[in-house]
Formats: structure tokens, sequence, C-alpha cells
């Protein structure tokens, strides 16, 4: 068995931390384009170079740089049975392309996990978070724009995954064992277990 999984949530909801649980009780690895990217950046690579310019601008990569290297991490052996893409894909390009290199293979996606919670609440939790690491420049007006451009950016690649019923909403309010356990149990109901 194996699992090919996507996170996505909106900007405030443990994202990043959900995934790597997730991928951890899967059993696949946790794969993160924009630390791939950040890694890349650091160390001067030529693929960082020209990536910085375009992430300090706080625009996309292009698909085409993206997507090659997605292809070339998804080449490696511990992806060979899984993976969470996290960050990918972002632009409807890109799934275009995921759905052919995996089609390559015989495989494909098996689900995407969307994690969702009220504006209104995520707003607050940021807000307080802002306020306690005296992030000035985080203000509600900031976060709720960064909050509009998520879901708008977002919302046709998690359709594309709705028409397929790829998509397990998860309310991400709550501790991080409980979202976690609410993701475990909706991935245990389509048969997506521990050690897979
Ligand atoms: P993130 O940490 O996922 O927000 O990614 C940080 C930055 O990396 C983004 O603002 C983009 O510039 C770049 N990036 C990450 N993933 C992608 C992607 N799938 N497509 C294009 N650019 C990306």
């Amino acid at each position: 068995m194996s699992a090919r999984l996507i996170i996505v949530g909106p900007p405030g909801a443990g994202k990043g931390t959900q995934a790597g649980r997730i991928a951890e009780a899967v059993g696949v690895p946790a794969i993160s384009t924009g630390d791939i990217f950040r890694k890349n950046v650091a160390e001067g690579t030529p693929l960082g170079v020209q990536a910085k310019a375009i992430m300090d601008a706080g625009e996309y990569v292009p698909d085409e740089l993206t997507n090659e290297l997605v292809k070339s991490r998804l080449a490696e052996a511990d992806a060979e049975q899984g993976f969470l893409l996290d960050g990918y894909p972002r632009t409807v390009g890109q799934v275009a392309y995921l759905d052919a290199l995996l089609a390559e293979q015989g495989t494909a996606v098996d689900a995407v996990v969307q994690l969702v919670a009220d504006q209104d609440a995520l707003v607050a939790r940021l807000l307080k978070r802002a306020e306690e690491q005296g992030r000035t420049d985080d203000n509600e007006e900031t976060i709720r724009r960064r909050q509009e451009v998520y879901t708008e950016q977002t919302a046709p690649i998690v359709a594309a995954y709705a028409e397929r019923g790829l998509v397990l909403d998860i309310d991400g309010l709550g501790g991080i064992d409980e979202v976690g356990d609410r993701i475990q149990a909706a991935l245990a109901a389509r048969g997506i277990t521990a050690g897979v």
C-alpha cells in the first residue's frame, strides 16, 4: 500500500506542524516546496539564485522550475511509496503536471487534506500571536488580506481535486493533538493508515 497526499490550509492553521505529524504517522516524507526553495536560497545554488528575487517579491516561482524541482524530489527513493506535499501544487498548471507525472508511474493523488477554520477565529488567533511576538506589521488588515489571497489562490486547486472526491475537510481549530487525531481518522476512513 502507499499514500500520495497533499495538505492545504490557511495561514495560521498549523499546516506545517500537521504535515510533519501526518507524514510520520503514515510513513511518507513531508515535502514542502517552500522549504526546498529556502534551502536552495540559503545554499546559493543556481536554483536558489533564480528563486531568490521572486520569493523576495512574494511571487510564485515559475511552474517550469517548480515542476522540475518536484519531479526530481519525487524520484528520490524515500518517495517511492508515497509522499505528503505541502505548498504544491499551487497553480492549475502544477495540478496538471503532477497528474501527468504520477500517471506515468501508474499512480495518482490519494487524498487532499484541507484544514478549514473559521476566518474570524483564525484572525483572532493570529492577532494574539502577533501581539505576543511583537510583530506590529501584522495587523488585522494585513492578516485578513493574507487569508483572502490564500482563499483566492487555493480555491481552483481544491476545486480540481474536489471534483474527483479527494478532498478531506478537517476542522483546523483546536489543539495540535486534537486536529492531528481528526486528520488521522479521516485518512483511516479512506484506508490510509500508519505504516502503509
Ligand atoms: P511557502 O513557504 O510554501 O509559503 O513558500 C515560500 C515561497 O516559495 C513562495 O512564496 C513562493 O515564492 C515559493 N514557492 C513555494 N512553493 C511554490 C509553488 N508550488 N509554486 C510556486 N512558487 C512556490
